[in-house]
């Protein structure tokens, strides 16, 4: 049986995105974010189409557990790093780097007996406020994890940009140079930039980068396209038409009787919903392709179906194909029509979606 919605995934994309990445920073490493299972993409798959990055980040322990256990053996950067003692035990079994951010991992590391197993990259809050030490802690953490005798290798370091993808916006400027100041004499390598950091902020390149959305073919910039940073989409959404009835002016269509038609017209069924990740919130007028035009959703987005306005194409019939995004028809589009980021779209493609893989 054909699915009813399917996610038909361009895995060669994925090389040509990391070749775009190379061209912005070809004296850094390239650390291939693919936390929360590749964007929504598939962890191990797109581990596959990234063969030859110089290693992988993921955000959780378990998430780098099935990298190794699907046997790859790059080196893994856990980005939020062991969070207790049996995390750790596992990070030191299966090779994972991790990230130290806190005062309570570095007693741990001071806990232990172990000689020369862990990889570390010491991140350092220059003003996200989210996970890091702060500058005036970073001397004295640096000592001390000097002396943990479980740390393999030269301490590295790291930062994450809070406001990157707004290439007018101070604070980016401001967080490099706080990180670069906070690290005169040091000699580890230094990471910190995530996708718009690389495709916007030069002096954000340093050693190593770290880019995730861009490597999916998103643009991580509100104001440029893909198109314009030279990015192939990896994911396209379809569906198909199950229903195409008249309805007349007046009557309403969905829940909450949110649509009402202005005028007789020609009402498209289609089957995907927010049960496959199709955004609960996109707003009538939100593009859809039916037979590769577009025409405007109405209506509430329910679990299984969303509903179309087929006057532009009266002899639009069931069976007849649907695309929610892909190249013709961008994620960030769809995002934008639903108040949010493309990247909450590809990680919310749910169980029910069949994954197609096909090269180009
Ligand atoms: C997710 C993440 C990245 C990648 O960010 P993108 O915007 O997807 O490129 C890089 N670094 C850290 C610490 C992250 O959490």
């Amino acid at each position: 049986m054909t699915p009813a919605a399917y996610a038909v995934l361009n895995t060669e994309a994925v090389a040509h995105n990391v070749a775009v990445a190379r061209r912005h920073a070809p004296t850094a490493k390239l650390m291939a974010v693919i936390k929360a299972n590749g964007y929504g993409h598939g962890l191990l798959r797109i581990a596959d189409a990234l063969a030859g990055v110089d290693a992988f980040a993921v955000a959780r322990g378990d998430e780098g557990i099935r990298l190794r256990n699907a046997g790859f053996t790059q080196p893994i950067t856990v980005l939020e790093g062991f969070r207790n003692g049996e995390d750790l035990d596992a990070f030191l079994q299966q090779r994972l780097d991790t990230v130290v951010h806190s005062f309570q991992q570095l007693e741990i590391l001071e806990t232990r007996v172990e000689t020369e197993q862990l990889g570390v990259w010491l991140k350092i809050d220059t003003g996200m406020n989210r996970l890091g030490f702060r500058p005036a802690d970073v001397a004295g953490v640096y000592q001390r994890l000097r002396q943990c005798r479980i740390i393999a290798g030269p301490i590295r370091f790291m930062t994450h940009l809070a406001n990157a993808d707004d290439k007018a916006d101070p604070k980016t400027p401001e967080q490099i140079a706080l990180f670069n100041a906070t690290l005169e004499g040091y000699a580890g390598e230094r990471s910190i930039a995530n996708s718009a950091g690389v495709l916007g902020w030069q002096e954000a390149l340093a050693d190593w980068v770290r880019p995730g959305v861009m490597l999916y073919g998103i643009s991580p910039f509100p104001e440029l396209t893909r198109r314009e940073l030279g990015l192939q989409p990896v994911m396209g959404l379809y569906s198909q038409l199950i229903a195409v009835k008249p309805v007349r002016q007046g009557e309403t269509v969905g829940y909450s009787g949110t649509w009402r038609c202005p005028e007789a017209t020609l009402l498209g069924v289609v089957a995907v919903g927010y049960g496959d990740g199709y955004p609960r919130y996109a707003k009538t007028g939100t593009p859809v392709l039916v037979n590769g035009r577009r025409v405007p959703l109405i209506g509430r987005v329910s679990m299984d179906m969303i509903t179309v306005d087929l006057a532009s194409q009266p002899d639009a019939k069931p069976g007849d194909p649907v695309a929610l995004w892909n190249e013709a028809l961008p994620v960030e589009e769809i995002a934008h029509c639903a108040d949010t980021i493309p990247y909450t779209l590809v990680c919310g493609i749910t169980q029910r979606v069949q994954i197609i893989e096909r090269e180009n």
